[in-house]
């Protein structure tokens, strides 16, 4: 067992051949960005860590998620057919652009979860990351919020067809929604999000009311945020939710989406996380679970993307690096504008009234979560 694998990272050079269009917020490039951070890191070095290539998934695969109508429409649009009442299926508006390939990046992207989906349950690795997945809002028969498929649910389908319990944690400034509606009626997962509220940001749902339905009474859990939620709330409401559901539920898998839009310079959210703080949750995760499969998911600003999820594979490789980011890598973060030096942040607290409204919200919230969901499911506080 000396050389064991520890942790797998998927990653193709093929994803440098889709782009959502220039002025969409979602920019494939921030994979290329990573991987090459990572390298110049030299954390693709280790006799414990391994890089793999990204298969195709396959339409039988998709459709244990996605309708038959549904993927036949995409497949064909991404052909540069024209289909009629696109907008029926979500394709073809501004958040969900119908661009050259848009299939076959999403087969792609979804092959990496599904791969990395078996490795764990074949007990190949304990730990695996997809870091262009966690593709969180697509629906079964229609895509959201720049998601076309569901990469997530389609990977925890696969576990849980190895009789895996699965816990899937969120903590995306999103709500995980259409993982949660995947699985709304079962208890053989659990969803957990952490998100920016409903009230303020797409998609609008992901209130602790949203337990799950029928067996799945419970498994469904939302702690929504307030703008201005910096790491010190954060991660309160966190320590609150996560570990003692986790401690409870007993999962083999722990599923995390580890968007960091929820960082205090992304353009898209109104949450003020550091590095530091969307690290120590994911610390706690990477303590909790068994076996891990990461996957990657929001993030609009190049400058935090790569950092984020460098860091994040260093802890899963268990790697110590140095804050300071290599000289190697600095001429092309600089060629996206990023300014950036360093793995860790500035600390940043929210003040002032700003801050109090933050924290009666996340109390409330949280306090709604532990009245509806905990009783439920046996956890002790
Ligand atoms: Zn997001």
């Amino acid at each position: 067992m000396t050389n064991a694998t520890q942790a797998v990272f998927f990653y193709t050079q093929k994803y440098r051949e889709f782009d959502y269009g220039p002025s969409h917020p979602m920019k494939i490039r921030r994979l290329t960005h990573t991987h090459d951070l990572i390298h110049a890191y030299g954390l693709f070095h280790s006799a414990h860590t391994r890089l793999a290539d990204v298969p195709t998934a396959t339409e039988d695969e998709l459709r244990r998620i996605h309708t038959k109508e549904y993927l036949d429409v995409l497949r064909a649009a991404s052909a540069g057919v024209s289909v009629p009442r696109s907008w029926h299926f979500g394709l073809g508006t501004s958040d969900n652009p119908i661009f050259e390939g848009v299939y076959a990046w999403s087969t792609l992207l979804t092959g990496a979860s599904l791969e990395a989906a078996r490795l764990l349950a074949a007990g190949e690795t304990p730990r695996a990351f997809n870091i262009a997945g966690g593709l969180h809002h697509a629906a079964s028969g229609r895509a959201s919020g720049f998601c076309y498929i569901n990469d997530a649910a389609v990977a925890i389908r696969l576990l849980i067809d190895h009789g895996l319990r699965v816990a899937y944690v969120d903590i995306d400034a999103h709500h995980g929604d259409g993982v949660q509606d995947a699985f709304y009626d079962t208890d053989q997962v659990l969803t957990i999000s952490l998100h920016e509220t409903g009230l303020t940001l797409f998609p609008g749902t992901g209130f602790p009311e949203e337990i799950g339905t029928g067996k799945g009474e419970g498994f469904s859990v939302n702690v929504p945020l307030a703008p201005e939620t910096d790491d010190e709330i954060f991660i309160w409401a966190f320590e609150e939710t996560v570990p003692p559901l986790l401690e409870t539920f007993r999962p083999d898998v722990v599923v995390t989406q580890l968007g960091i839009d929820a960082h205090r310079s992304d353009p898209l959210s109104h949450l003020r996380l550091t590095m530091q703080g969307f690290l120590r949750a994911v610390a706690i995760l990477a303590e909790s679970a068994p076996r891990w499969l990461a996957l990657g998911g929001g993030g609009y600003h190049l400058g935090n993307v790569p950092r984020a999820w460098t860091a994040v594979w260093a802890l899963m490789a268990g790697i110590e690096v140095g804050p300071e980011l290599p000289a190697a890598f600095l001429p092309q973060f600089r060629a996206e504008g990023c300014t950036e030096t360093s793995l860790a942040d500035a600390p940043y607290r929210t003040e002032g009234p700003r801050k109090e409204e933050a924290w009666h919200y996340a109390r409330t919230q949280v306090g709604r979560v532990q009245e509806l969901v905990f009783p439920r499911l046996g956890v002790r506080r």
